[in-house]
């Protein structure tokens, strides 16, 4: 990739020190990255995007998941795009590298088209916590929360705009009339217009949402939408999530995906499932046992060596049955509430535990929130009564491999009877996809993107997400009855297969770039303004 970069290297090679930094590439840790940029000079942007490369994944390999025709389809597409886009880049930009859903999903589809030899490209924007606080709280108020209480004024549009100019004036060149660039989340909105400017077709991608629109997150969309000028389709999980104030022939819907190969999803057999959960520490008296192995992003072999931080008063044995919900530590997620309904609701009436699994919020990270909310749920648990209390394990897994992050994950959610997604707010939900994928049925609360993934066969919707004696009875059904528990997840494996494997992704997103081409070559909008 890097000699594919060509120009671009000196943009690289002015991040390299960021980039390198072991702490930033574990993810969540995008607040530290200022303390490794230059200090403002006349010839030194403060903010400057920089280069991802990703490792190649084989196309052929998904055929084994998604059939013949499917892989087929997926390679005419490609051939198709590489005719019609010869010479142009597609650019992907976002907030991290690593750490979340969009950062997994650019890690896997970026790599698919290097193996289809379409020219895609990522770039990561580089910004200071004060624009980290700005774009999280517009992100919450998108969800309808007030977050931390801040404003969405002129002042944070100009701190936008600034820390926006810089990182567009570090890439600018490299983008040329007629390529495409895709700008992800809230964070990156401020770049549509000076790409637009270049002459490049700019869409925006939302992977956040609400359906019912309140008076924040409409407020969320006036303040955004101005620093969308310039997009020319903008993309969202779900229908309901776009702003009114939309034309509807702008709006494309995508839903999201997951890889069968990625860390996170790959198989684990039985042994190394227990293998991982021993070393997490997460399970009595198995850490010092076998050693996890997986296959790396990059094809590597990997293995777990490290332990999760884990807040327990006791710990199950590797036969118990576990409830799990992995999340950020976001009040939206609401782990708190999950743990209240299982030890009100679940844990009297008969055996299981609950695992609540986030990452680790130790250092500065770019969701600003983490610390927090672990704090409050770490004081609730201890607020519990001791019978109650003894039977919810708090993981935190370590962030500074993102491949060990992603298998411990893996491990969790196989190791795990029920999974449960009980957020009170969510734009699609991959954990609830991830569980199903390992053959889980999952309880998830009839929200966002929640509602397209569980249906009556695969898994069981909480109408009223803070009904907690419903998600009592929902979670307390499946683990009384394992049959079910066992039919619901073989459906819902076969759900995701069906919905949500990679190549759907991909499909859409080339017929959204051939229509830009399209209308490109109706109004011969290619030059540089
Ligand atoms: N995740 C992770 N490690 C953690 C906690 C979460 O890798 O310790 C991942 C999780 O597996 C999922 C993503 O973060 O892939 C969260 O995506 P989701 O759509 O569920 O929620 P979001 O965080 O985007 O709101």
């Amino acid at each position: 990739m890097a000699e594919a970069l060509g120009p671009f290297q000196a943009s690289v090679a002015a991040t390299r020190a960021v980039a390198d930094n072991p702490r930033y590439l574990s993810g969540w840790y995008t607040g530290e990255k200022s303390a490794a940029v230059p200090a403002r000079r006349d010839d030194v942007r403060m903010h400057q995007a920089y280069a991802v490369d990703v490792p190649r994944r084989p196309v052929a390999a998904l055929e084994d998941v998604i059939g013949h025709e499917r892989t087929s389809r997926v390679l005419g597409a490609a051939a198709e795009f590489r005719r019609a886009f010869h010479g142009r880049v597609v650019w992907n930009v976002s907030s991290t590298a690593a750490g979340g859903g969009v950062a997994d999903m650019l890690q896997v589809l970026v790599g698919y088209t290097k193996d289809l030899a379409v020219d895609v490209r990522w770039l990561v924007i580089g910004g200071d916590p004060e624009f980290f606080r700005i774009t999280k709280r517009v992100h919450n108020w998108i969800h309808g929360h007030a977050g931390d209480g801040g404003d969405l004024g002129a002042p944070e549009l100009g701190h936008i705009r600034d820390v926006m100019s810089d990182n567009a004036a570090s890439v600018a060149d490299e983008v040329s009339a007629g390529d495409v660039v895709l700008l992800h989340d809230p964070q990156t909105a401020g770049l549509a217009e000076a790409f637009a400017r270049r002459g490049a077709h700019v869409v925006w991608r939302s992977h956040i949402g609400m359906d019912e629109a309140n008076e924040l997150s409409r407020a969320a969309w006036a303040f955004l939408l101005p620093l969308l000028d310039g997009a020319e389709a903008y993309v969202f999980t779900r229908a309901s999530y776009a702003p009114a104030m939309l034309s509807p022939q702008q709006v494309w819907i995508i839903p999201p995906s997951i890889d069968p190969f990625s860390p996170k999803n790959q198989w684990m057999d039985p042994a190394n499932v227990r293998a991982a959960i021993g070393q997490i520490g997460a399970v009595a008296g198995q850490f010092g046992g076998p050693v996890c192995r997986y296959t790396r992003r990059d094809g590597s072999p990997g293995e777990l060596r490290h332990p999760a931080s884990v807040a327990a008063e006791a710990l199950p044995g590797p036969d118990d049955p576990v409830v799990v919900q992995v999340s950020r530590w976001d009040r939206l997620k609401d782990m708190s509430g999950v743990m209240r309904g299982f030890a009100e609701h679940v844990a009297p009436y008969g055996p299981g535990w609950l695992m609540l699994v986030g990452p680790s919020v130790e250092g500065v990270t770019d969701d600003p929130e983490g610390a927090l909310v672990f704090a409050e749920t770490l004081a609730d648990w201890r607020n519990l009564p001791p019978e109650q209390r003894s039977r919810v394990v708090l993981v935190n897994l370590p962030m500074a491999d993102a491949d060990d992050n992603a298998c411990m994950v893996n491990a969790l959610q196989r190791h795990a009877t029920v999974i449960v997604q009980k957020s009170l707010v969510e734009g699609f939900g991959l954990t609830v996809a991830e569980g199903m994928w390992k053959g889980r049925p999952v309880v998830g609360s009839a929200v966002g993107g929640i509602q397209d993934q569980i249906t009556a066969e695969t898994g069981i919707l909480l109408p009223e997400p803070t009904d907690l004696p419903a998600f009592g009875r929902a979670v307390r059904g499946l683990l009384d009855d394992r049959d079910a528990a066992e039919t619901m997840g073989a459906a819902a494996h076969e759900y995701v297969r069906t919905h949500y494997v990679g190549d759907l992704h991909l499909l859409r997103y080339a017929e959204l770039f051939g229509t830009l081409l399209a209308s490109e070559a109706r109004t011969g909008s290619r030059a540089v303004t």
